[in-house]
């Protein structure tokens, strides 16, 4: 059978070592007679299973002992809504809340926001098409905001940050991580809030993984439903309702993993590698094409167009015949786009540039 490599966005690979441990455990977790599946969350079984995937993330990002790191539902873009929920009675009416405008997901946040307060976009890179993140200097923030929200990286069009967003003093910054989380080292100190869909580096969908500072827990408006409000989902340990156990359990299969392997500082250099070698090959000659300024290029997700466009569908089933899987762009951008999170090896980015190459010289 041909190797298979898959390159989605997002649910995403995971590291087969990881699927073949939860394989081998689904009917009998730990000589317990039942599956993860079928636990209580609040049996000593699952409580240890969730105890260790907690301390398991909060070595690998370092998270510092004055933040809360919450399991919660409803994805990245129910904390579009989740977030000014908690954090808009910090400040009075009318509120405000900035944003930097970097691409599809940023877009989304802003919309979502203004059901909620008023929308300040500081910056945008939208005229440009979205190919860069505008240089912190060019951000017209507003003193007092609520908070100012950024997509450190942007899914479908490629762009991640380099730097380490700034807002004015005493304004939280609250970062959409979901993919590039545990991809590269972060100083969690720097941000108030981070939050990210658990379906690309870190597990299954319908795992949202939000990390505060505990100084912003409780600021929520009266209106946000209790299921949401971070305090109260912090008290209880991320099990005010019934988590979602075996997302959970799956994300700590995978942290342990990772920590096997070096921890987020050996992934962040194997990272690099594969996006290097995966743009040195879209670099190589005009055959293909990626648009993004390259001090913004994202390591996790690279779209890319072929120069004649009339051929795309002939580069799809030619890689699907290779077992290059799920390398069709997003629908709102078309062309191609190849997601290469923490679980996809250096031979898929290889295979990839063969094919690249292969296909090119045809
Ligand atoms: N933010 C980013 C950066 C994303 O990539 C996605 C999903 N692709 C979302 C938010 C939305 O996540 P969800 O579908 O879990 O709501």
């Amino acid at each position: 059978m041909t190797q298979i490599f898959n390159f989605s966005a997002g649910p995403a690979v995971l590291p087969k070592e990881v699927l073949q441990q939860a394989a081998s455990e689904m009917l009998d977790w730990h000589g317990s007679g039942m599956s993860v599946m079928e636990m209580s969350h609040r049996g000593p079984e699952f409580i240890a299973i969730y105890r260790q995937a907690e301390a398991d993330l909060r070595e690998l990002l370092a998270v510092p002992s004055n933040y809360k790191i919450l399991f919660m539902q409803g994805g990245g873009l129910g904390q579009n809504a989740i977030i000014p929920l908690n954090l808009l009675g910090r400040v009075g009416t009318p509120a405000t809340i900035d944003f930097v405008h970097t691409g599809s997901w940023s877009g989304k946040s802003i919309k979502e926001a203004a059901r909620y307060a008023d929308v300040n976009v500081a910056a945008s890179s939208q005229a440009e098409g979205f190919t860069r993140v505008p240089p912190q200097e060019s951000w017209r923030l507003t003193e007092g905001a609520a908070y100012l929200h950024v997509c450190t990286n942007e899914t479908i069009d490629g762009v991640e940050y380099n730097f380490v967003p700034r807002a004015p003093a005493g304004v939280p910054v609250v970062a959409d991580m979901s993919s590039h989380i545990l991809s590269r080292q972060i100083d969690v100190a720097r941000y108030g809030v981070i939050f990210a869909g658990a379906q690309k580096n870190i597990g299954p969908a319908g795992l949202t993984l939000v990390i505060v500072r505990e100084d912003l827990l409780d600021y929520a408006l009266p209106i946000c439903p209790s299921a949401f409000h971070w305090k109260n989902v912090a008290e209880h340990e991320s099990m005010f309702n019934t988590p979602p156990t075996y997302a959970i359990y799956i994300a700590g299969l995978v942290f342990a993993h990772l920590k096997a392997h070096g921890g987020v500082a050996a992934m962040e250099a194997r990272n690099i590698q594969k996006a290097d070698l995966l743009y040195a090959a879209l670099d190589a000659d005009d055959f293909y094409r990626n648009r993004v300024e390259v001090s913004c290029r994202s390591r996790m997700n690279i779209p890319f167009y072929l120069r004649d466009e009339s051929l795309n569908e002939s580069f799809l089933a030619g890689a699907k015949a290779r077992g290059l899987l799920q390398l069709k762009g997003h629908k709102s951008v078309g062309g191609m786009r190849a997601s290469i999170y923490n679980a996809m090896p250096i031979e898929g980015v290889q295979a990839l540039v063969d094919y690249l190459n292969e296909f090119a010289g045809r």
